[in-house]
């Protein structure tokens, strides 16, 4: 095999990474080398015969996964960017493989009676923070993984964590599939009446790329969240609704079985692990310690938020009636046109009036202005880097003193071999003065009939979003790998995240970056006053929506029995329905095309909660840039210091409470959503 090695990118990877030079055929060969060298290098840590260390045992165990880890980093993002058949079925071939390495790492016995041994030694007692940490946490790690099975149960979880695996990527295979093979052509524009501008160019663009005649609305998100926002036409609202729903619920695509099979697995992964269910087994070594305290939060926040949602609910059918001079019931496709057609009236905005303000250039030039205020660093473009696309941008990340931080990449529209909503990768955690590698992809829409690729303010907010999960990534000083950047406990990871989307609605923000694409005019005060007294429109029932996810997500993982409670769909449509505004119909399958909680093995599983527990953190956390200035480089440098460089370097608690100077408070978000 190693004569190959020089003409396999995969095998030796190396910055910049070459994009352009990796394709399908590399994947088998070069993930199976990489899967050989970190066996023979494991092999050789367990059967050593000197003494344990931090550095000879644990810290080796790092080392030898690390260039597999790189390269199915890489293998992973082109699966899910510019995937072709071949790649696909390449990327198929490996990862049962690739699974059953990791879920075999902590069952190695040899491993398992070194580091219990290095735990008993004097070197692990004289051992302080970073180093303390990573010995406790591989520890709790092997043993959540099974490191103390006898042999037969050992191979009850490897069989269990395969199928997991397989299951997971043909269910995030069939939401593609299903996605894509929708399309509506219409011809006629009258049908389209509502739809703004904007959207009719994307969708006759669309059509025109099809060879088609008309407009194409399809599945991606902003053809839906166009039509189910502005189309007057209900039946119209309603075919793309229950299309949208009902994804992979058809055929040979039909994910709803898959989803009963996938937590009958993790049901049975969590008993033969010794915990009540799988939410207490991902819980563990999270902010949230079990399900039970999960659910209990989200319990809290449906209660202090359900009466607020009773009354929008009520004022927005009371709306509707006046409109039509009906009594008509609230369908579940109404919901987000009335909503928006009230939120006109109420507030006289219009979100499509923002989106002038925001073409895509300046977005990412204002998040990159504001990082550079407050976290004392340069972004500038990185030019002549390998990409998969040639629409994605590359940029590189420095800090004030001329250190170089990381490089990433930012691809930013849909297309049909990549998959949809928006995401930060992580692809290098470097040791300085390696660079960290990164990159964020969105599905915005692009430039279309003449105009540049112009956001809407959640798209805004969106790329701040991702690009905090970037800095992250990239601004981590945590040398060892796995405890480094956003390798955070799950409901801590949306913290950086979420606090940089605040300064999507601040004026004096805004300022710095958006403004109109033809005459370069900020967006104006008055039109600033309304986003913000309309971004708390309907904040309750926005809030009940992310709950209804959360819940449904903790009682599937906790209270479904797939024996005993059957339909794993009819089961989720009931825990759905008390935070769903309309009446759900019965073929309603929300979670056939849910990708957070059923496209990885873990992946958000009895996680979904997190946003809105880092929500309450990053509200708390914003308070402190609020009451001592937007771009206090000081309290920015702080943030930057505690809590984005140090990674899982400590608890997240400690890092939280080491820049508020106290524990989270709920206060602060209901605040800021107007609802306390
Ligand atoms: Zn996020």
């Amino acid at each position: 095999m190693n004569e190959h090695r020089a003409d396999n990118p995969l095998v030796a990877l190396v910055q910049p990474i070459p994009f352009d030079r990796i394709s399908a055929r590399h994947v088998v060969p070069g993930v199976h080398q990489l899967i050989a060298e970190a066996d023979r290098a494991l092999n050789a840590i367990g059967q050593a015969t000197d003494p344990p260390s931090y550095k000879g045992t644990l810290l080796a165990i790092e080392r030898a996964t690390e260039k597999l880890e790189y390269a199915m980093g890489v293998v992973e993002h082109l699966e899910s960017v510019a995937t072709t058949p071949e790649f696909r079925a390449a990327y198929n071939t490996v990862l049962p493989k690739v699974s059953a390495f990791w879920s075999g790492l902590p069952l190695r016995a040899g491993l398992w009676q070194r580091l219990v041994s290095l735990a008993q030694s004097d070197e692990a007692a004289r051992l302080v923070g970073t180093e303390a940490r990573l010995l406790k946490k591989t520890l709790d790690d092997f043993r959540r993984h099974g490191a103390e099975l006898d042999h037969a149960r050992k191979a009850d979880l490897s069989r269990i964590d395969q199928e997991l695996s397989q299951l997971t990527t043909r269910f995030a295979q069939h939401v593609l599939d299903a996605t894509n093979s929708f399309e509506l052509i219409i011809e006629d524009p009258a049908e389209l009446s509502g739809l703004p501008e904007s959207a009719l160019a994307a969708a006759r663009d669309s059509a025109a790329l099809k060879g088609k005649p008309g407009y194409r609305l399809t599945l991606q998100a902003p053809s839906v969240a166009a039509v189910m926002n502005y189309a007057d036409s209900s039946k119209l609202r309603r075919t793309i609704w229950r299309a949208f729903n009902q994804r992979a619920t058809k055929g040979e695509l039909d994910n709803r079985g898959l989803v009963r099979e996938i937590l009958k697995l993790r049901r049975q992964k969590a008993r033969l692990l010794g915990f009540a269910n799988f939410a207490d087994l991902v819980t563990e070594d999270r902010m949230a310690k079990s399900g039970k305290q999960a659910q209990a939060f989200v319990e809290e926040l449906s209660e202090r938020t359900a009466p607020a949602f009773q009354r929008e609910t009520e004022e927005l059918r009371h709306f509707k009636h006046r409109l039509e001079g009906s009594s008509g019931e609230l369908e579940p496709w109404d919901v987000a046109y009335y909503a928006e057609k009230q939120r006109r009236a109420l507030y006289d905005f219009d979100e499509e009036e923002l989106r002038a303000y925001f073409p895509v250039e300046r977005v990412l030039g204002g998040a990159f202005e504001i990082a550079a205020r407050l976290f004392g660093v340069r972004i500038e473009p990185e030019p002549n880097l390998p990409v998969w696309h040639p629409d994605v941008r590359t940029y590189r990340i420095v800090d004030d003193d001329g250190a170089p931080l990381g490089v990433f990449y930012v691809d930013l529209y849909p297309r049909e071999n990549k998959r949809d909503g928006a995401w930060m990768h992580g692809l290098l955690n470097a040791k300085p003065p390696e660079r960290h590698v990164a990159l964020f992809c969105a599905n915005a829409n692009p430039p279309a009939g003449g105009k540049p690729s112009l956001l809407n303010h959640r798209d805004v907010e969106t790329v701040f979003h991702e690009f905090g999960h970037l800095l992250h990534h990239c601004l981590s000083q945590v040398s060892v790998r796995s405890l480094a950047g956003t390798r955070v406990a799950q409901d801590f990871v949306e913290l950086p995240s979420q606090i940089m989307e605040n300064w999507c609605s601040e004026k004096a923000a805004l300022d710095t970056f958006a403004a109109h694409y033809e005459t370069g005019e900020p967006v104006p005060q008055e039109l600033v006053e309304r986003l913000i007294k309309a971004r708390n429109f309907r904040a309750a029932s926005a809030q009940m929506r992310q709950l209804g996810f959360a819940a449904v997500d903790l009682a599937l993982h906790i209270d479904y029995d797939p024996d005993r409670d059957g339909d794993a769909n009819a089961y989720a449509n009931r825990v759905l329905q008390r935070y769903s505004p309309a009446k759900l119909p019965r073929d309603y399958a929300l979670i056939a095309s849910f990708n957070h909680l059923f496209s990885h093995s873990v992946g958000y599983a009895a996680g979904y909660y997190s946003y809105k527990w880092a929500e309450v953190l990053d509200a708390d956390a914003f308070t402190r840039f609020k009451q001592e200035g937007l771009f206090n480089r000081e309290i920015g440098m702080q943030f930057r210091e505690r809590v984005l460089a140090r990674g899982d370097s400590a608890d997240p608690m400690q890092l939280f409470v080491d820049f508020m100077g106290r524990e989270p408070k709920l206060e602060p978000m209901l605040e800021r959503q107007g609802l306390s």
